[in-house]
């Protein structure tokens, strides 16, 4: 099993550090809006290693937080007059029943900043007393980044490249600019908590090195989050946890790629958020699913107009073998052991998903031909392919149903005779004459096409 390790820039042999079990951490959600399509492809992304993980045998504990305290979530309180305790709550809820929409597993640990204040301030207290932190006048707590020599080892930056790639603001209680803040003292009508250093609450960063000591201790094997967390988010919990611990924190740093929709990178300001909620109102959650999952984890995903109709497309077509087999009457049952070694060979290769889908391309191919030529493989490989790729949550759908709804009718350019007679038969419906429709839809058959009744008239299409 190898993963590509951002610490050391290299795939490597993973090793736990116990044997046979994983600890695996991934920074959650900041609850300040709804789901969107990248929330939903880290979500999906580490559901998914975890689950190959478990499948070549680990016992994996997987945690994630939800940052539920925030500027952001502040900001859409005060816009919204909805407390922000109660406004972080209804966003839970929410991305929670779109990601069981989706069936992106739960992590086995759920953990919520708001939930942990006492370990955080803890945390803070042991920093400061190890000279790691300093409290300021104002009653702020900032991490003391020249106390730890090796910051910046994570993003491969010396502290002066660092410099270049924060903003640094004119705090000037700031020993460093580079110095983050661990606690932020409370603001006027802020949720705030009591601590040593006054009302206020905890920044960012303190939040997952305090779930993650309170989750799984001093040491985990696995951490994962997008790329754009790797500076200064992910420099920063290693800065907090090892200065705290002076041992190693993470074995082995995975980032996902980020989305992007046509080119551009995703963002509010620029208009361009997918929401979950509404692709999935578009699409079958199977093919948001098998579009995220088409490229390696480490690359960007672009989302053109082309990514989730072409997707819905393979997966009509791999349904179809499906319904192919009923229709012949093969039973989808036994094994098909190649098909499940190509599967692992492919995930254990730093868990490339964009293999294992593009490999459905040839078994559904053969499984095809070994239907039609009556060879009795075709079961084993159909059901194969249904057991393995579970794991990627595909194949768990109805395949009449999955064609049915998601098959795509393309209006054709039929030629103007058919028309005509499609036009015929349109009026001699309004007319309630339905001997004469299903007369003409006869002759419409015996000329090649199809036709389909619609709300605003009729489709033709060309008969398979
Ligand atoms: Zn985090």
């Amino acid at each position: 099993m190898k993963i590509y390790n951002t610490l050391t820039g290299k795939k490597q042999e993973f090793k736990p550090i116990e044997e046979g079990k994983i600890k695996m951490y991934a920074c959650g959600i900041t609850v300040s809006g709804e789901a969107h399509i990248g929330h939903a492809y880290q979500a999906l992304i580490y559901d998914v290693i975890r689950k190959f993980l478990e499948k070549i045998g680990y016992e994996v504990t997987y945690a994630r937080n939800y940052t539920d305290v925030d500027d952001k979530i502040i900001a859409k309180s005060n816009e919204t007059g909805i407390p922000a305790d109660k406004y972080a709550l209804m966003m839970i809820k929410n991305i929670d029943k779109q990601m069981e929409r989706l069936k992106v597993g739960e992590p086995n640990v759920w953990i919520k900043a708001t939930q942990c204040i006492d370990d955080i301030i803890g945390f803070i207290n042991q920093l400061i007393e190890k000279g790691h932190a300093y409290p300021t006048e104002k009653g702020d707590v900032y991490f003391s980044v020249d106390s730890f020599p090796s910051y910046g080892r994570l993003s491969h930056r010396n502290l002066e490249d660092a410099m270049n790639g924060v903003r640094v603001d004119n705090d000037e209680s700031k020993k460093n600019p580079l110095d983050f803040a661990l606690w932020k003292s409370a603001k006027q009508g802020e949720p705030s908590w009591a601590s040593p250093w006054g009302e206020g609450r905890p920044g960012w960063h303190i939040e997952c090195s305090a779930m993650n000591k309170k989750a799984f201790g001093d040491r985990i094997d696995i951490h994962g989050g997008g790329r754009d967390l790797i500076f200064p988010h992910h420099e920063n919990e290693i800065a907090q946890t090892e200065a705290l611990t002076g041992k190693p924190f993470v074995n082995y740093w995975i980032h996902n790629g980020l989305i992007k929709v046509n080119g551009q990178k995703m963002s509010k300001s620029l208009g361009n958020s997918l929401l979950l909620k509404d692709l999935m109102d578009k699409y079958s959650p199977e093919t948001v699913k098998f579009a995220l999952l088409s490229t390696n984890y480490r690359g960007d995903i672009n989302v053109t107009d082309n990514l989730f109709p072409d997707a819905e497309k393979h997966l009509v077509e791999f349904y179809k073998v499906f319904a192919l087999a009923k229709e012949k009457g093969v039973e989808i049952d036994g094994e098909y052991k190649q098909i499940d070694d190509k599967f692992n060979d492919a995930m254990s290769d730093d868990f490339n998903t964009a293999l294992a889908l593009s490999d459905l391309f040839s078994h559904f191919k053969t499984a095809k031909n070994a239907i039609l030529s009556g060879d009795e493989k075709a079961g084993c490989m159909l059901n194969q392919i249904k057991k393995t790729y579970s794991l990627l949550g595909l194949f768990e759908e109805n395949a009449e149903e999955f064609i049915k709804k998601y098959q795509k009718v393309e209006k054709v350019q039929a030629p103007k005779e058919v028309i005509d007679v499609a036009e015929q038969r349109l009026k001699a419906r309004a007319e309630k004459d339905w001997a004469k429709s299903d007369e003409l839809r006869a002759v419409i058959n015996q000329m090649g096409y199809d036709i389909k009744d619609s709300k605003d008239g009729y489709t033709l299409t060309k008969k398979q």
